[in-house]
């Protein structure tokens, strides 16, 4: 019976595959068939998929668009890998990706096809300003996550390496400067700013700032609008490029097409990649003409061409532009979002509910420590002292606390605001 056979291939899976398994260890199931937002499990038991296939799956599982367009490529014999020449199939995506770009960067966009994964994008991406300006560094913020490739990786939070500066992510519940709101959003912007002008070189030699519009695997945490803009001017007045890495946070998902609409901010640099493939891999990375710099055969990849992907992501992107699922997702994800917290209520063991259109999640607390538990401070902020962030730190723990730079006293900001209780924000006060 099928109850039987699956016991017996999570046993034998269980026993084959990598310690590093992390779903299947939570969940036990073998999926078998799936429609919409739908799986079903061998022993028949049906579940619903609120990570969207991990985020690949704009329409939900199966949706008949993007079968619909897989079937075609079958039927007409293309050839399902064509590296980087022109064929029908890339011409129609590229046609569709266009078509929702923001305007800004639509008018004079160049696309490189990577692949086949988003980390793929987000190397692409770096290497990208870092062969543009000549510049070697990075801005990442805290809590970020770009993949699992070297460059990609270092870009994340939580895994220190040299090159990356460690900026504070504004995360309201657990504001690194102990503020919140909007207040704590502004006080990463200065806390930025003053790294950034820092003339011992407090951010050395930046190629890009990358960021996560609402961060995805960091726990659903949005960037407040006037923070995105305000990271835009700090890297357009310093000519740093703007990396906005979309591939979680795009196709509709969080009630724009792209999550930067909300705030009008242009990217000189998108990274894309999950639900743009229809859920098939698929990644690229669009960038201003301007920073097409790259010799003939710069960069490469065997996948970059692989035409199911092309035309489930061109049906996909199409059908939810013309269906307006953004806006759709808007009004769902809205009411969801009212429902949980309505649900949250009471319920000491969820700290926050947050979220943007349907891209939602819940905290889950300890109910005794809240905000301060396991990811808390390092030390309490009322012992903060003011601190230079040292470049690699990899969480707001750290910002809180300060980061204890010898040379620090006096210059820099996040300690300083930590204590702040007028909160004007003024850098370095509360030493
Ligand atoms: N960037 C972001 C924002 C992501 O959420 C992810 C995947 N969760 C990646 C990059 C990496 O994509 P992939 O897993 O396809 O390499």
């Amino acid at each position: 019976d099928d109850g039987g056979a699956a016991q017996g291939i999570l046993r034998r899976q269980a026993l084959r595959e990598s310690a590093a398994r992390i779903y299947a260890r939570a969940l036990p199931i073998v999926p078998v068939r799936a429609r919409g937002m739908t799986v079903e499990g061998a022993d028949g038991r049906r579940y619903l998929d609120c990570l969207s296939g991990a985020g690949a799956l704009a329409l939900g599982h199966n949706h008949p668009v993007a079968l619909d367009a897989i079937r075609a490529v079958l039927d007409a014999e293309a050839p399902l890998q064509v590296l980087d020449l022109a064929t029908p199939v890339k011409d129609a995506f590229t046609d569709e990706l266009f078509a929702t770009l923001p305007p800004g960067l639509a008018a004079r966009a160049r696309v490189q096809f990577c692949g086949p994964a988003g980390t793929d994008a987000v190397e692409a991406a770096l290497k990208l300003v870092r062969t543009a300006t000549g510049r070697d560094g990075l801005l990442a913020f805290s809590g970020a996550y770009h993949g699992m490739t070297a460059g990609a990786l270092a870009a994340s939070g939580g895994a220190p390496s040299s090159g990356v500066t460690r900026l504070p992510f504004p995360y309201d519940y657990r504001c690194p400067f102990g503020v919140g709101g909007e207040h704590g959003a502004e006080l990463s912007a200065r806390w930025t700013e003053k790294l950034l002008d820092d003339p011992k070189g407090g951010a050395p030699d930046p190629a890009g700032m990358i960021l996560e519009p609402v961060q995805g695997e960091g726990g659903v945490i949005p960037a407040p609008d006037g923070w995105l803009r305000r990271m835009r001017d700090i890297t357009a007045a310093r000519s740093i490029p703007l990396i906005a890495d979309e591939v979680q946070t795009g196709v509709g998902r969080t009630g724009a097409f792209w999550a930067v609409d909300h705030s009008g901010v242009v990217p000189d640099v998108m990274v894309l990649s999950k639900a743009i493939g229809g859920g098939l891999p698929l990644a690229v990375v669009v960038y201003r003409e301007e920073l097409d710099v790259w010799p003939p055969g710069a960069h490469a990849g065997t996948f970059r061409g692989n035409q199911l992907a092309m035309a489930a992501g061109a049906a996909t992107l199409a059908y939810v532009r013309e269906n307006n699922l953004a806006e759709r997702a808007a009004t769902v994800g809205a009411r969801m979002l009212d429902r949980l917290r309505q649900f949250a209520t009471g319920r000491r063991w969820i700290g926050d509910v947050r979220g943007r259109g349907l891209m939602i999640g819940l905290e889950l607390v300890d109910p005794e420590a809240g905000p301060a538990g396991e990811a808390g401070n390092a030390a309490p902020v009322e012992h903060a002292e003011v601190g230079h962030p040292e470049v690699g730190h990899a969480d707001g723990a750290e910002y809180a606390a300060g980061a204890g730079h010898p040379e620090g006293a006096g210059h820099a900001a996040g300690a300083g605001y930590a204590t702040n209780t007028d909160r004007e924000g003024t850098p370095g006060r509360a030493s």
